[in-house]
């Protein structure tokens, strides 16, 4: 099979290792003589998939017994409306940084279950930094951050001090870095970025923002619900949950120092390319650069479309930009190997050559 380069930004890269597992199973899993998709989310060969890929979430994040870990389903997205459903009550705000298209939709969501009071926004130079000045109003029901922005190539290295409970939006950095995850009280993350395939969220709660949850919320909808069942009240994400547990146990077998050692070798090879090249240029600002979705454009936008078909004729897939900002990008997940940036570096000095 030809080696092709995957930038996509999600659906994404995994990892070999959670490809192969998820072929084998297909035709046998865990010796069951049945493939994965038929077999009862119940049976104990599958309820230990589960377990091991709680234990790993809590096992890379060093999280306390105060954490809850659960699966669910609906992507990301959903929890803009579980989050407000369970946390946001009568009476109280909510605080929310708008740094982009998914926290704008966190916080149209959230304006539909109570007050909302963002705190700061970048808009202003269409989302390409990201807003640190402000501060938490102590009595916020809850803070909400987006930490990387997918679709504009923005990400957070800090997150603010406040005894207010933060919320945060991993979706597509989470795992791809340290940090010290006893400092939120809640993370989520869509799996199809940097985790496994799409159909499941992971989700992890401190137990003492639990406590103070809505009593009143549907029950497919109550963060209670599927942490007193185990990600399992319902029919859970089989096959992306397997895809996960594996995946999590290529990272854990790298480790999270070792990953942003190569997450940041690779981020900052495209970006010095980017900076060097007379063609392109970036549309972050240089402290903001996000390590998982670089963004950078053709100086001159008609060689774009040519770009892209150079880029497509070496094996290097899914560079192109959001349909809301246009432009290139390329997202570096952690499966994606330096050898693959190399070969777009490459790609771009050859490009060069021949337009400038
Ligand atoms: C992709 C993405 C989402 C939306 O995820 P879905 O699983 O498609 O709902 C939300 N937030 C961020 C940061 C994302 O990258």
């Amino acid at each position: 099979m030809t080696k092709v380069h995957n930038f996509s930004a999600g659906p994404a890269i995994l990892p070999q290792s959670a490809i192969d597992a998820s072929i084998e199973a297909l035709q046998n899993f865990s010796g069951t003589n049945l493939s994965l998709l038929e077999v009862s989310h119940r049976s104990k060969e599958y309820e230990a998939v589960v377990a091991e890929a709680v234990q790993l979430v809590k096992d890379i994040l060093n999280l306390s017994a105060d954490y809850e870990v659960v699966f669910l389903q609906g992507g990301a997205s959903l929890q803009f409306d579980m989050i407000p459903m369970n946390f946001l009550g009568s009476g109280q705000t909510a605080a929310y940084v708008n740094t982009g298209v998914w926290a704008g939709r966190a916080i149209k969501e959230a304006k539909m279950f109570g007050t909302v009071n963002v705190l700061a926004s970048s808009e202003d130079k269409n989302f390409n930094y990201i807003p640190k000045d402000y501060t938490i109003p102590a009595d916020a029901a809850y803070y909400h951050c987006t930490s990387n922005n997918t679709i504009y190539g923005t990400e957070m290295f800090e997150f603010p001090k406040s005894s207010v409970p933060m919320i945060c939006d991993m979706s597509s950095d989470i795992f791809s870095r340290p940090f010290d995850a006893s400092q939120f009280d809640m993370i989520y993350a869509g799996a199809q970025k940097n985790m496994g395939p799409a159909g499941t969220t992971l989700v992890i709660i401190k137990k003492s923002l639990l406590e103070k949850a809505n009593e009143k919320v549907p029950t497919m909808l109550n963060y209670k619900i599927h942490i007193e069942n185990g990600s399992m009240y319902n029919t859970p994400s089989v096959f992306a949950i397997f895809v996960c547990m594996h995946t999590l146990r290529w990272i854990k077998s790298i480790g999270l120092e070792a990953m942003e050692i190569r997450n940041k070798a690779k981020a900052d090879l495209l970006y010095a390319e980017i900076d060097r090249n007379s063609l392109f240029v970036g549309t972050v600002v240089p402290e903001d650069r996000s390590r998982m979705n670089v963004n950078f454009v053709l100086k001159d936008k008609n060689l774009e479309a040519d770009f892209l078909k150079f880029c497509e004729s070496r094996n290097l897939s899914g560079l192109k930009g959001h349909r809301s900002v246009g432009g290139l990008r390329a997202s570096l997940y952690n499966a994606l190997e330096l050898e693959s940036v190399q070969a777009l570096v490459n790609a771009m000095q050859d490009f060069e050559k021949v337009n400038a």
